[in-house]
């Protein structure tokens, strides 16, 4: 969904870099990758907060991994990718691009690697796997985060649909929307976290973990 401003935007920056040659990759190969100005806003974030560590799921071809990472040579990310296609080319990435030492790849399920990236807490964790997955993936992780990290959640307006479940036909988008409302409405009710819905592209949460007391 392309409104006026948000194109406007993208036109006054010219977002070119080596890293961004493979935006047309993606778009070629039908790769969902975060969209430009949702991923300015989280570099953003990097920049003001300075994780030193960044746990991905969802890494695809590495693109927004190789992104975070280049914030800062001192930043390590972790990500996590299940599909041996995407699994090759971000190898190849990573390694062309100069990360293999700031990017981990833990090849795999999300909702099974736990025991593969629990050797350390993450000051950042970025969800952006299976949509309807996403709340999983948040209950699963969030004990890997610091006090004061934060959890982004990508797409959590699916495509608008969230917001407009009745012109939804397929069942199946039907159910997956259904989803991504109700893990909306659990961002909301959790007590340990403060979350932020950014009404840009297909919609960020932004999710800061409290401090606890102990
Ligand atoms: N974060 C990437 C970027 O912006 O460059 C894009 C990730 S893409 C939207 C989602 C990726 O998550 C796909 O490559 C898919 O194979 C992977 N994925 C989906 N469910 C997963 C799961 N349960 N475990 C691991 N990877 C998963």
């Amino acid at each position: 969904m392309h409104d006026k401003n948000l194109q406007y935007f993208l036109d006054i920056q010219s977002h070119q870099s080596e890293l961004n040659s493979l935006r047309s990759f993606a778009e070629e190969h039908q790769v969902p990758i975060i969209d430009q100005l949702s991923l300015d806003l989280i570099l953003q974030l990097i920049r003001i907060k300075k994780p030193m560590n960044i746990l991905e799921i969802g890494c695809a071809i590495g693109y927004s991994s190789m992104h975070f990472a280049s914030v800062c040579p001192s930043i390590h990310v972790t990500t996590i990718e299940r599909n041996t296609e995407m699994i090759t080319e971000a190898k190849r990435n990573f390694t062309n691009y100069g990360f293999d030492e700031q990017i981990r790849l833990i090849e795999g399920d999300a909702l099974q690697a736990y025991e593969a990236v629990n050797d350390r807490q993450y000051d950042m964790i970025f969800i952006d796997a299976a949509k309807a997955q996403s709340q999983k993936f948040f209950e699963l992780y969030q004990d890997l985060l610091t006090d004061g990290g934060m959890i982004i959640t990508d797409n959590v307006l699916y495509h608008g649909f969230v917001a407009d479940i009745d012109i939804v036909r397929s069942r199946n988008v039907k159910q997956m929307v259904k989803k991504v409302k109700k893990f909306n409405q659990w961002l909301v009710e959790q007590k340990a976290f403060t979350t932020n819905f950014v009404n840009m592209d297909d919609g960020l949460a932004i999710s800061i973990k409290e401090y606890s007391n102990d």
